[in-house]
């Protein structure tokens, strides 16, 4: 069997720092109960080892508790190659289970980086606390779409901040920059990835469940975000997240062999 293809049926578990020179390595915790309780792993059994240097171990299980799990290193394995385009999705934030799913989805198709704000038109409204709660949340499914999926690392997410901040944290960023307006009759996505020769950068803006109005795709406009139609059926917020990272890193990243 090709060794990489075993590498990607062995559990995968993310740890702070691997020491190879310790030639052991321990998980704690949550994580620790989570392979001893819920999956039922045991001594013998392997699994892989990734820190958030993107480091990765093959080990094998020494002892096992539902607080400790001593794992004995084996061998390094090659880390995973990072997509030649660098993703910054802007997205409004959803509803819960929709927003889940963006997450988890945007996650899987290896985009670097989530910016959630707020606008005008955003139907949830979340309290510090709540916001709070949310925050652990989508980072919880981050981590563990980044086990499922290969990542080198869970996709970073930002605090929440409203439309107005998000463009100034962006200002003088050099990269492709769009935002996502269905009521835009010029220009659509495919003419402006044929417009550009391959991007090393991208980032994209996704409106809330009842869209952005006329002066918010006017600010954008002015912070150097071009205003694309993907089309004319209206999608779904988290559905034309998803796409356009899927088009965008077809077209300029590694959704191919084409790198590896
Ligand atoms: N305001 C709209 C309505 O209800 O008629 C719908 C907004 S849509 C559900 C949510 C977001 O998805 C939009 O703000 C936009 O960013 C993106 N979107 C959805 N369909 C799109 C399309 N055909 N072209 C460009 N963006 C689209």
């Amino acid at each position: 069997m090709k060794s990489g293809l075993r590498d990607k049926i062995l559990r995968r578990f993310f740890v702070d720092k691997i020491r190879a020179k310790d030639r052991t390595c321990t998980i704690t915790g949550a994580e620790a109960k989570h392979i001893a309780v819920v999956l039922s792993m045991g001594p013998g059994e392997r699994l892989i080892l990734m820190d958030s240097d993107g480091s990765r171990f093959q080990g094998i299980i020494e002892s096992i508790s539902s607080r400790e799990v001593r794992i004995r290193l084996e061998k390094s394995l090659p880390k995973p190659p990072s997509s030649p385009i660098e993703i910054i999705l802007c997205q409004a934030i959803l509803k819960s289970r929709p927003m889940d799913y963006l997450v988890q989805k945007t996650s899987e198709l290896g985009i670097d980086l989530i910016l959630p704000f707020v606008s005008e038109r955003t139907v949830i409204r979340l309290d510090k606390g709540r916001l709070a709660n949310k925050m652990r949340h989508w980072r919880e499914i981050a981590y563990n779409a980044a086990k499922q999926s290969n990542r080198r690392r869970p996709v970073k997410i930002e605090s929440v901040c409203v439309f107005k901040e998000l463009l100034a944290k962006l200002e003088g960023q050099k990269a492709l920059k769009m935002v996502l307006w269905e009521e835009e009759e010029k220009r659509d996505l495919r003419n402006l990835l044929e417009s550009y020769p391959r991007v090393k950068k991208f980032i994209g803006i996704v409106g809330p469940e009842g869209g952005f109005n006329q002066s918010e795709i006017a600010t954008a406009s002015v912070a150097g975000f071009t205003p694309v139609s993907f089309g004319n059926r209206i999608l779904r917020s988290e559905t034309a997240a998803i796409a356009m990272v899927s088009v965008i890193q077809y077209e300029w990243g590694d959704l191919s062999l084409r790198n590896l």
